[in-house]
């Protein structure tokens, strides 16, 4: 079979990867609309491997993300990547918080992860010094690794395997009518597939529509801004230092994270990008702009969360606001010890109803499979997507 792969994050190469080790005689080929291979959310994310705390038992988050970060682990050992367990708390701030705080303590027993284990405040600061709260959660198996690696490597295999990768392929359009999948590219170029996998990421929905996909959901791309702690005050955490998400969102609020680099990363807030792929304020698309906001869904979310979006956005424009949000959990933290870092867009589907989908979603049009929706732990979980994805092409 000839099969077609859409998006070169770590979705892509994984699900190349994938394919090739079930079906070594088959053709595959991973078309990247980029001059590079996780150009985007795997490339411009925390980099945190996710144990599964957090994610509603059985869901398609909770069981991926838990066989994901088993495959992962061995997949970096394998191949010699860096793969650091530096163990990762949550910090309550008050008695509601601790009450969630629970709440996610039982979900991650539920999801099975193992060792963790609820904080008194002398025990938090065992494990993390500079802390401050009435009670954490700690998870010791939550680990960091560099995504982007990961994705060059498990692409490096698929070619080992007879993958094609090919990079400057922007799939413009999408024709199935019984026969083959026809795919054309912005380049002219025309390609026939048997099978075709979308991981289109913050173009995932119209990638999707291409191939007769419904509308319904769609992205909203949510930028999340990251601070960098200065060199001098990186002893400030060990660890990951997280708040308790408030449940009404999918994003974990700023957290402090360690990078297998050595840096520490502060972030991400999570602002409305003007852009599907705009990493700050001054890149507007018009077009993406005006599609975000002719949504229905969008209108909806809006004007149930308008107050969280101006907090958010004044924790955007000022830095002291930002760093206070930070400075709850690590009290020592001013705003002279961080200094502007990257930025990442979150591929976030939105329901007609204004509902933020919470778990990965998967569609199958006739011989297209699509990613619909694949934000965190949607890296920690890439391998087990994959074989999740494949199953799905393969299941009559
Ligand atoms: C700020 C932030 C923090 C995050 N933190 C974490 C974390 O700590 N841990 C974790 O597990 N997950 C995290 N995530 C989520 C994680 O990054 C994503 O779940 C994961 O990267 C999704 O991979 P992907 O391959 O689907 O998407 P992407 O990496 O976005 O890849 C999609 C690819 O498709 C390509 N493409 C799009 N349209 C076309 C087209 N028409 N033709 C050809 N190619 C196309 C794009 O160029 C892109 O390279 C975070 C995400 C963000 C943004």
């Amino acid at each position: 079979m000839r099969i077609g792969v859409i998006g070169g994050g770590i979705l892509g190469a994984a699900v190349a990867r994938h394919l090739l080790s079930e079906r070594p005689d088959d053709g595959v080929t991973v078309l990247e609309k980029e001059d590079r291979l996780a150009a985007h959310q795997t490339g411009r994310n925390s980099g945190v491997v996710h144990a599964g705390l957090y994610y509603v038992p059985g869901s398609l988050k909770a069981r991926l993300c838990r066989r994901g970060m088993g495959l992962l682990r061995e997949f970096c050992a394998e191949r010699g990547l860096a793969y650091r367990r530096c163990g990762k708390v949550l910090v309550a701030l008050d008695d509601a918080e601790r009450a969630r705080l629970d709440r996610i303590h039982e979900r991650a027993l539920a999801n099975g992860v193992p060792g963790v284990r609820l904080l008194a405040p002398a025990q938090l600061r065992e494990v993390e010094p500079h802390v401050e709260g009435v009670a954490g959660l700690h998870s010791p198996e939550t680990a960091i690794v560099d995504f982007a690696a990961i994705t060059r490597q498990l692409a490096a295999d698929a070619e080992a395997r007879g993958a094609k990768i090919l990079t400057g392929a922007e799939v413009t359009g999408i024709r199935q009518d019984g026969g083959p999948v026809e795919i054309a590219t912005a380049a002219g170029e025309r390609h026939a597939f048997d099978k075709v996998i979308v991981c289109a990421g913050l173009q995932s929905d119209r990638v999707a529509r291409l191939a007769g996909d419904g509308a319904d959901p769609r992205i909203v791309p949510f930028r999340g801004e990251y601070y960098l702690l200065r060199p001098e005050r990186r002893g400030l955490v060990r660890g990951l230092v997280y708040p308790v998400p408030d449940p009404r969102y999918p994003f974990l609020g700023v957290h402090l994270t360690l990078r297998v680099d050595g840096e520490v990363l502060v972030g991400p807030n999570a602002v409305l990008a003007m852009a599907r792929e705009g990493y700050g304020w001054s890149t507007v698309r018009p077009a993406d702009l005006a599609e975000t906001l002719a949504w229905p869904g969008f209108a909806r979310l809006a004007l149930r969360h308008w107050r969280t979006g101006v907090r958010e956005v004044v924790g955007s424009v000022s830095r002291r606001a930002f760093v206070n949000a930070a400075r709850r959990y690590v009290p020592e933290l001013t705003t002279a010890d961080v200094v502007p870092g990257p930025a990442g867009v979150r591929a976030q589907a939105v329901g007609r109803d204004g509902s933020l989908v919470d778990d990965f979603r998967i569609n199958r049009r006739g011989r297209v499979v699509a990613v619909r929706n694949a934000p965190s732990p949607g890296a920690t979980s890439s391998l087990a997507i994959a074989e999740h994805l494949v199953g799905e092409l393969f299941k009559d």
